[in-house]
């Protein structure tokens, strides 16, 4: 059955290694396979350097992971390609390829869902459905690639989904896509952001990889933030900036603070300091996003004039800050606009 067969897209170079090597075969057979696997293939069979009999045992034993292009959807004014996978499963994630000056960027999903509950995030709105196995998201990087036929330079773990509330599938995703054997991207070309699971930054922190981790900060202070993302019950803004700071000690990377502008909710003047109070604390970047309006969530984006005034006292107050720029905003290309859609059946 092919649900007692083991994901063999999941295990790591040297996993594969140890289960060849219980089959009798030479290690080399590890790499090769793990190579194959990086490649796309979607069945043993085509994987010509092995032996026939080699193949029919793989076969009874594993099952390869693949997605399925459900939709796609290619920007007019930027190049950004957004995709709508289907996973065996039959539910569907996001990806989306960006492309900038520095190179290709594929903005990949972590979860069918998520269950963190902001009150602005349209990937929230169903709930968590199943966080996706560390297969599932090499795969969103890969068919991505195959797809666009775009090499990809960079990752980031920004779609769908909370990546430290399945923290180790995504640690082992990011050992697979690092893999020099592999599509051998570098952790410092990977960003990974979290809506602030304390606990779980500070278990990264203890990962010491290079990459760059993103903060939803989205407020300053606990009343505003509580009201945004539900979260900040459990972990407050103190202990997060805490998390944080000693992210920065333990790793010497620094952080990115997000922080979607919402009119009249979090762009006032106060807060502006107060944020910048916090970034210069623990040496912190800040990325103003204007918010993208969600339809059933009834919050508007600040005014352009509101961004600029937020912005400068900002940098009056020596905050590292930058306005991040909107790729595909005609292709719904914020975080569950398309699987939300799709979901629907409304028109694409
Ligand atoms: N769960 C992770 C990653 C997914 S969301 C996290 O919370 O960081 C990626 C980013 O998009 C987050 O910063 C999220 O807060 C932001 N985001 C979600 N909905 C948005 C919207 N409507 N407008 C602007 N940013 C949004």
């Amino acid at each position: 059955m092919y649900n007692e067969k083991i994901d063999i897209k999941s295990l790591s170079k040297e996993e594969i290694e140890e289960e060849l090597l219980l089959m009798g075969e030479p290690r080399f057979r590890g790499t090769q396979l793990f190579k194959w696997l990086s490649q796309g293939i979607r069945s043993f069979e085509q994987m010509t350097n092995l032996p026939k009999r080699l193949i029919q045992q793989l076969s009874e034993k594993f099952f390869i992971d693949s997605l399925t292009l459900d939709k796609k959807q290619v920007s007019k004014t930027d190049g950004t390609i957004k995709y709508l996978w289907k996973l065996k499963d039959g539910n569907a994630v996001e990806t989306v390829l960006m492309r900038y000056k520095y190179g290709n960027t594929v903005c990949i999903s972590s979860q069918v869902g998520c269950r963190q509950g902001c009150v602005f995030c349209a990937s929230t709105i169903g709930g968590l459905i199943r966080n996706l196995s560390p297969a599932e998201m090499l795969n969103e990087v890969l068919y991505t690639e195959l797809d666009s036929g775009y090499k990809i330079s960079n990752i980031v773990l920004m779609g769908i989904g909370e990546p430290l509330d399945n923290f180790d599938n995504v640690i082992k995703f990011l050992s697979l896509v690092n893999d020099s054997d592999g599509m051998n991207i570098g952790m410092r070309h990977i960003s990974l952001s979290t809506c602030g699971l304390a606990e779980n930054v500070d278990k990264l922190a203890e990962s010491n990889l290079q990459l760059t981790l993103s903060v939803s900060l989205h407020a300053p202070d606990n009343e505003t933030r509580t009201k945004l993302m539900p979260v900040n019950r459990v972990c407050d803004i103190d202990s997060l900036l805490c998390s944080c700071e000693d992210y920065y000690k333990k790793t010497g990377r620094r952080i990115s603070f997000e922080y979607a502008m919402i009119d009249k909710i979090n762009d006032s003047d106060e807060q502006a300091k107060l944020l910048a109070k916090h970034a210069s604390k623990i040496g912190a970047h800040i990325n103003l996003i204007p918010l993208n309006y969600v339809k059933e969530r009834d919050l508007k984006p600040s005014s352009s004039a509101r961004i600029k005034r937020f912005y400068s006292i900002l940098e009056e107050n020596k905050a590292n800050v930058t306005i991040r720029r909107r790729l595909g905003s005609d292709i719904d290309a914020s975080c569950g606009q398309l699987r939300k859609k799709a979901a629907e059946g409304r028109e694409l």
